[in-house]
């Protein structure tokens, strides 16, 4: 039910008081810029990008953490929200090595949208970025170049709000304040599960894929499909290239999983391509398996199946459905059981 009666940019909006300033304008379809924001985590007010105002408050107010009152009067495009919200980020950028020309993240990073969008060119304070080498990890699967870090923090809290795995930390002051692990070990010595829910989040090439180094976001092509690990059905984007599995990520708002992923998911792609997958149905004939058609297998099923069901009756046959499979699947082969076979013996391995 909702609570409060406030306008935003001149127009009215209902809404629970619950509600952040920025989650009423985001529901309503009103761009607000963020950086350090993401619906998976409580807000931070960190990165100072969605400031707004507010009639009465004297300073601008952070959105994402500022709740909605009754007879609230909110504004978020006004001059003086503009230039404030293009001078934050501008000292972002003045410590950022801005080259978007050779970067991963290229066509998929929100720092680059946002520099684009408030026509950013070149840096106006003249500074230069403070070299930090890429942190070496041996852990296959991600890596850290600390010089893209914006320090919006979304890494170390999905870390600990989400995986619960606390693996990563701010350390030092100031300036100097960087991102690693406790003592600074390695992923793979750490309570780090490698899920890559911190790959997930990061809005800049600070954190990046092993796989598939050396391609740029905006030349994959993404493909929604269902995870097969398991049966939890959590939704997958493969970027693919030239017909070839680069990377997987996920949607944050996609039922079940909401952007999150295990680290088989996230990072077990490489059975894909492999050359040892089978590509073709096999005959065991004479005790050797031969490559065969899939019209020749399923002929062969087919007599098969005939045969015992005339010999023994279809209580004879039954079918067992995998939990890795996705609803449609299960659904097909149940009907396929009763149907064509002619019984209701099926199961399924998630019943028990
Ligand atoms: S992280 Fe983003 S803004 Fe920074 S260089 Fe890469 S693409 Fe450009
Ligand atoms: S991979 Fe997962 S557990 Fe490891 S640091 Fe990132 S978020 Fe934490
Ligand atoms: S590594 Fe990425 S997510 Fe973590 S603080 Fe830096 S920019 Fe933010």
């Amino acid at each position: 039910m909702p609570d409060c009666t406030l306008t935003i940019d001149d127009k009215s909006y209902t809404a629970s008081d619950s509600m952040t300033v920025l989650e009423v304008c985001r529901r309503n379809g009103i761009w607000i810029p963020t950086l350090c924001h993401d619906e998976r985590l409580e807000p931070f007010g960190g990165c100072r990008m969605c400031l707004v105002e507010v009639e009465g408050a004297p300073d601008l107010l952070i959105s994402c953490v500022t709740r909605v009152r009754d007879k609230m009067v909110v504004r978020t495009n006004t001059d003086r929200v503009h230039q404030t919200r293009r001078g934050v980020l501008e000292m972002i950028l003045s410590d950022h090595p801005n080259d978007c020309m050779t970067c991963e993240k290229d066509g998929d990073c929100d720092l680059q949208d946002l520099a684009f969008r408030f026509d950013i060119k070149g840096d106006r304070f003249g500074t230069q970025p403070k070299p930090r080498a890429p942190l070496p990890d041996p852990n296959p699967m991600f890596e850290r170049e600390n010089s893209k870090c914006i320090l919006c923090g979304r890494c170390v809290r999905i870390c600990d709000e989400v995986e619960q795995a606390h693996a990563l930390a701010f350390v030092e002051r100031g300036m100097e304040t960087f991102i690693t692990t406790p003592f600074g070990r390695s992923h793979l010595e750490n309570p780090c599960t490698l899920c890559g829910q911190c790959l997930s989040t990061c809005p800049t090439a600070a954190l990046v894929d092993k796989h598939g180094k050396g391609i740029r976001a905006r030349e994959l092509r993404k493909v929604r499909t269902t995870c097969a690990y398991c049966g939890v059905g959590c939704q997958l984007t493969l970027n693919v290239k030239d017909n070839h599995v680069i990377r997987v990520t996920s949607e944050v708002g996609t039922v079940p999983n909401n952007g999150n992923l295990c680290v088989k998911g996230r990072f077990g792609h490489e059975f894909i391509h492999h050359p040892d997958r089978l590509k073709t149905p096999l005959i065991n004939r004479d005790s050797k398996f031969v490559e065969a058609t899939w019209d020749e297998a399923l002929d062969l099923i087919a007599r098969r199946f005939g045969k015992i069901k005339a010999q023994h009756g279809p209580d004879s046959l039954a079918s067992i459905s995998s939990c890795r499979c996705t609803n449609e699947e299960n659904y097909l082969l149940q009907k396929f059981t009763r149907s064509v076979l002619g019984t209701n013996s099926i199961d399924q391995c998630a019943r028990t």
